[in-house]
């Protein structure tokens, strides 16, 4: 079938085109888009900091409605409402076990554009067109595979588009704390960038009764903001020395750091301001950026430990449901983070996301 799509044939291009969709084969599900988070992980792949096989089609935080499903599927039907979220291939040991954000074949399916079979499904005259994160929902159709495209129980459209990041930056976010770190009632969490990974791990803290979450950016309407999601402190680091005033604020440091500016020095900062036995995960840092750390005096010495963590550790089979029910109740209020625009303007989308303009840019179909 034919649909419209932003195609990306050299990078930082995006050219609203006409591609042709193969049907979805027996593990698969064609879904009508309809709405789609922009995340910086399409921005880093837009301009080629992360390497992706040219053309391809970004989007990977689609949601939308089933409209065909293949022959295997038992867990969709046609007229479902979908988050799509990461691809994993259901066949490697942590596949099996439940943990598809570590897949083996993680890279391949990411970032290669090709589905479990090493095929593709959009193309343009003869030439085969990626898919990004097994989804290219930067389109108004997509083959996504059953497993990673979760059913949800909401049926109006214009609330389905609210969730879009639930598929990746929500679930980043609010997995690495309620997965990962699973804070006790009372400790202490600084976060470091309140963008939307940073604001969902604060959401997320709340959910966890943490009764201390610092919030750290450089814009202060996001700072606003981490306090009315509930952040109990906030910092601006262009004013001030982060672990300096969190140090303060919690006699000594911090129980966990959440690392979701994007920034790879801030790794330093999130690592510097725990306590010791403390834990900082690093959820954001792309491309090929280092930083150097005096491992006796700020990893053995504390105690503490550094731990990446891919798409906050998550299942999105019984995670994103979870979130779903936490925002149905009020506790997960993404709604706040969305600014809404239409599909043709997606590259004002991606310059008020590189501004900070929006938090979180959401394409309407
Ligand atoms: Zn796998
Ligand atoms: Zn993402």
């Amino acid at each position: 079938m034919k649909v419209l799509a932003s195609v990306t044939h050299k990078p930082g291009q995006l050219s609203l085109e006409e591609v042709e969709l193969a049907a979805p084969k027996a593990s698969e599900a064609l879904v009508k888009t309809i709405a789609c988070g922009v995340c910086h992980t399409d921005a880093a792949a837009l301009h080629s900091f992360i390497p992706v096989t040219l053309p391809i089609i970004l989007g990977h935080e689609g949601v939308g409605i089933v409209e065909e499903v293949g022959s295997e599927v038992t867990t969709l039907k046609k007229g479902d409402r979908v988050i799509m979220s990461f691809p994993s291939c259901g066949k490697c040991d942590y596949c099996r076990d439940g943990r598809p954000y570590a897949c083996d074949n993680l890279n391949t399916l990411f970032f290669d554009g090709t589905y479990n079979d090493g095929t593709k499904r959009f193309s343009q005259h003869t030439t085969d067109i990626s898919s990004f994160f097994g989804q290219g929902a930067f389109a108004d159709h997509v083959i996504v595979d059953a497993r990673n495209a979760v059913k949800i129980e909401i049926e109006s459209v214009d609330v389905l588009a609210n969730l879009c990041s639930l598929g990746c930056g929500v679930q980043t976010g609010a997995g690495a704390v309620l997965n990962h770190i699973k804070p006790k009632k009372g400790e202490s969490m600084a976060v470091f960038g309140c963008g939307a990974v940073g604001m969902s791990a604060i959401m997320a803290a709340v959910i966890a009764e943490c009764s201390t979450i610092i919030g750290i950016d450089v814009v202060s309407e996001r700072l606003e903001l981490a306090k009315e999601l509930g952040a109990t402190h906030v910092i601006n680091s262009n004013e001030t020395d982060p672990v300096e005033v969190i140090k303060r604020i919690t006699t000594g440091g911090v129980h966990s750091s959440v690392e979701a500016s994007g920034v790879a020095k801030v790794t330093l900062q999130a690592l510097a301001c725990l306590r010791r036995e403390g834990i900082a995960v690093l959820l954001s840092v792309t491309g090929p950026e280092e930083v150097s750390i005096p491992l006796e005096a700020c990893l053995m010495n504390p105690s503490v430990t550094l731990k990446g963590l891919c798409e906050g550790g998550s299942n999105p089979q019984t995670f994103i449901p979870e979130l779903v029910r936490f925002y149905k109740e009020g506790r997960l209020p993404v709604e706040k983070l969305v600014k809404f625009y239409d599909f043709k303007d997606i590259e004002k989308a991606f310059a008020d996301s590189h501004t900070g303009l929006a938090i979180k840019p959401v394409l309407r179909f």
